[in-house]
């Protein structure tokens, strides 16, 4: 979807009008979009996000070999890119209500070339682009995200949903009103006139505009389990003990994303990185990070005690989602004051 054809697009979705472009990922584009007026969302949404999934790259056979921004990608499930989009679309309606930090779903239309899942907007974009900003965040507002981002996994795991694709990218946030100064926070010292040339000035503060956050992006989510039950998905009663177990570890996967993420956001790099993604992936199979100096010289032990007790290869003596929310550095007092919503 071009801008060129967006109004051609706007022919074949009748019940909103699309604004702007305001994201993208490897299957999709979201526009900002606005219900029409007198319709029944228009009550309750000015705005919305609008994640469209086109359908052409669908059409083609099998093993036929379509390029995605750049990157050529074998077309080998045609089939199922369809039930993919449709799993998608009621995971993220069913989870969605009852938890502010996850991004709502409103509704969900198709036309004959595309896919639309209509949700609410979150104005203040992606997580990911607040820590290029910043360069890194405070141990405040890392905490402040890194709470939220718990407790939506906290509700997806209580549902026996996993997440599996959770990043900066996937972190969404409404933005909050200028925070009076004595609850800034600076790195090096709490001396405000210390220049911000020289380095030393902490810029996770500016990240005092970051209100709620939100978990976005159900596209690789799983159902492990039905709540009532605790019984795996699939044929109940025949499942193989190891799957169980499996399925139940599996949930472990969202706490080494969290780990990921709240190690990203306190240095500002990845834990694992490597241009060769076989040497990259060897690293993340043995576990192999560090607290790089001097990046880390002046975050808390709590916060390294928290990220090991995430990035731990092990997924039986990795935290898992009420072990993380109880750790001592995450349950630290919150300078960062919460949105009102
Ligand atoms: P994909 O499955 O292709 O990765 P996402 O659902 O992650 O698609 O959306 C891609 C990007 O679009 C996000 O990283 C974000 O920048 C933007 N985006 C998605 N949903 C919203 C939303 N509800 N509000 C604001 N921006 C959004
Ligand atoms: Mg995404």
């Amino acid at each position: 979807l071009s801008e060129d054809n967006l109004f051609s697009e706007q022919l074949e979705l009748s019940d909103y009008k699309l604004i702007e472009k305001i994201g993208e990922g490897a299957f999709s584009k979201v526009y900002r979009g606005k219900p029409l007026e007198n319709s029944i969302v228009a009550q309750n949404y000015k705005n919305v996000a609008i994640k469209i999934i086109k359908k052409d790259i669908l059409t083609l056979e099998d093993n036929e070999l379509v390029e995605i921004n750049g990157e050529k990608h074998k077309s080998s499930n045609r089939t199922s890119t369809r039930e993919q989009v449709l799993k998608e679309v009621a995971l993220h309606k069913q989870v969605s209500p009852g938890c502010k930090n996850i991004v709502q779903f409103i509704d969900f239309k198709e036309s004959s070339s595309y896919y639309y899942i209509i949700q609410e907007l979150l104005n203040g974009g992606e997580i990911f682009n607040e820590i290029v900003k910043l360069t890194y965040l405070s141990e405040d507002l890392t905490r402040h995200i890194g709470k939220q981002l718990g407790h939506a996994i906290k509700h997806l795991h209580s549902m026996g949903v996993v997440h599996r694709d959770i990043k900066p990218e996937n972190l969404l946030f409404n933005p909050i009103d200028f925070i009076p100064s004595p609850q800034r926070k600076f790195r090096k010292s709490d001396d405000p006139n210390t220049k911000m040339d020289e380095g030393v000035f902490r810029p996770g503060i500016g990240g005092g505009r970051i209100g709620t956050v939100k978990l976005a992006d159900f596209g690789l989510s799983k159902q492990i389990f039905q709540t009532n039950t605790k019984t795996p998905c699939g044929t109940v009663g025949y499942t193989a003990s190891e799957v169980v177990k499996d399925e139940k570890y599996s949930m472990k996967v969202d706490m080494w994303g969290i780990g990921c993420v709240i190690y990203t956001m306190l240095c500002g790099f990845p834990p694992f990185y490597d241009d060769k993604i076989n040497i990259l992936t060897e690293k993340i199979s043995r576990g192999e990070y560090t607290f790089l100096q001097p990046w880390w010289d002046e975050i808390s032990d709590g916060a390294k005690n928290c990220v090991s007790k995430l990035l731990e290869v092990d997924p039986l003596k990795r935290y898992d989602i009420d072990e993380f929310l109880n750790d001592p550095w995450l349950t630290t007092y919150d300078c960062v004051p919460s949105n009102k919503d």
